[in-house]
């Protein structure tokens, strides 16, 4: 394993970190320097993102011939790293990252044609309609009805926990076709038009919200919702084979570099942070966890360069993804649950600034961030599959339990 850097590695990553510094402005500096990422408003999103792809960057994943950059996988690590390095918002992954592999491995010539272009240039948001009520962990028990009405579906029931529904313009959806046979081999993979006539798109209120008239879920409803048969991607009841395809691409991301910028975030709110007249970084407890902490972190990244070597020379992630998921999440709720205890009593205010009242904030800047930071990333053990199911794939997989 070669875990360095070529020189045209290293002049790589200095015209990355040159893009960032031209391109992420004051205003998406400041609102990521408040914890702000999962509640940019959509525009924010659309400029960044406007940017990268203006660059040629937006798709590190995409092939050449669809607008890919073409890098080696060293380069698509350093991209991430640096991003993360510099607190970039992250590119929103439903359309780019997850539907796109999907529609260029199993979609048409036509249905390439349409979407992958407005993909790239930020006109089309894309959500993600997998889950429902009652088939989350089990997602094979989905019920979302499509009736084959020859040249037509017609799509009844709801999908839930539908990460930035509120922007979308369109939604890719499992849906049942069949209840025929074992429950995989009924369902297909649909792209449903947000504006069709029937869809209903209802906010789901969280704990974290910090910011007034944010939002991050909802829970999305059809009724009779009429979706034409060219919305089909690929074979009728195999959308199965396409959904846990894409669900590859959701869960194959590099965390060691947020998590450590997240690392040395504590501990420069810790060197501030007075507790008992005393910096909290002084309390021997707390910089014992928090050396544990970035020894972990180091570790996990080690185990990313392992991977990038291994994908490197043409091998797949495999079982991997679910190892990196796991522990890319827990170590990231560790992360959060650190600042919390670093700043103390200052990270509560953020409740009645959330009512939209007009008080002064207490304690520094970064205080107010922290608390919904906290709380929002509760979901990162759940969504994308929880990490007990990703446990039990690994027990199954690597371990051969
Ligand atoms: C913030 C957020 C955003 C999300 N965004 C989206 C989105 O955009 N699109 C979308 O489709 N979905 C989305 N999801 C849904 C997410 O994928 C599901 O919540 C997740 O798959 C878990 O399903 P569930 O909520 O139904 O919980 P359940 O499946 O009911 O699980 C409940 C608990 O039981 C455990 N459990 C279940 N089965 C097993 C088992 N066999 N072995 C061991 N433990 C088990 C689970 O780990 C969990 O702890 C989002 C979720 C969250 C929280």
């Amino acid at each position: 394993m070669d875990l360095s850097f070529t020189a045209e590695d290293n002049t790589f990553r200095k015209e990355v970190i040159e893009f960032i510094n031209q391109n992420l402005d004051a205003d998406l500096k400041q609102k990521m320097a408040e914890n702000r990422n999962s509640y940019l408003p959509k525009e924010d999103h659309v400029r960044w993102q406007k940017s990268l792809n203006e660059k040629g960057w937006l798709v590190p994943d995409w092939p050449v011939e669809h607008g890919g950059p073409g890098w080696t996988t060293t380069q698509k690590y350093i991209f991430e790293t640096e991003m993360a390095n510099h607190n970039a918002p992250g590119v929103i992954p439903f359309g780019s990252k997850m539907c796109a592999p999907v529609i260029m491995k199993f979609g048409n010539d036509e249905q390439k044609k349409k979407f992958l272009p407005r993909m790239l240039s930020n006109e089309d948001w894309w959500c993600q309609g997998y889950s429902e009520p009652g088939s989350g962990s089990d997602l094979a028990s989905l019920q979302m009805k499509a009736e084959d009405k020859g040249d037509h579906f017609v799509c009844n029931g709801s999908k839930i926990w539908t990460t930035l529904a509120q922007y979308a313009d369109w939604i890719f959806c499992l849906v049942r076709t069949s209840n025929e046979g074992v429950r995989q081999q009924g369902i297909s993979f649909l792209l449903i038009d947000m504006k069709t006539p029937g869809i209903t798109v209802d906010p789901i209120q969280t704990l974290d919200l910090p910011v007034k008239g944010a939002q991050e879920v909802n829970q999305v409803f059809f009724d009779d919702v009429i979706v034409p048969k060219e919305n089909l991607v690929g074979e009728m009841n195999k959308g199965w084979t396409y959904a846990k395809y894409l669900l590859e691409f959701e869960r194959g991301n590099a965390y060691a570099g947020r998590l450590k910028r997240g690392a040395e975030k504590i501990r420069n709110i810790a060197t501030k942070e007075l507790d008992g007249g005393e910096p909290v970084i002084n309390d021997p407890s707390f910089r014992s966890k928090l050396a544990k902490l970035e020894v972990s972190i180091q570790a996990l990244e080690m185990t990313e360069l392992r991977i990038l070597s291994k994908l490197s020379s043409g091998q797949n992630m495999g079982p991997e993804s679910s190892l990196m998921k796991c522990r890319g999440t827990d170590l990231y709720q560790e992360v959060v649950e650190m600042a919390l205890e670093a700043v103390g009593t200052y990270s509560m205010p953020f409740i009645p600034l959330r009512a939209g009242q007009n008080e002064d904030v207490l304690g520094s800047d970064y205080s107010s961030g922290v608390a919904p930071r906290y709380f929002n990333a509760r979901k990162v053990s759940i969504y994308g599959g929880s990490n007990e199911i990703q446990r039990n794939i690994m027990a199954k997989l690597i371990l051969g339990l």
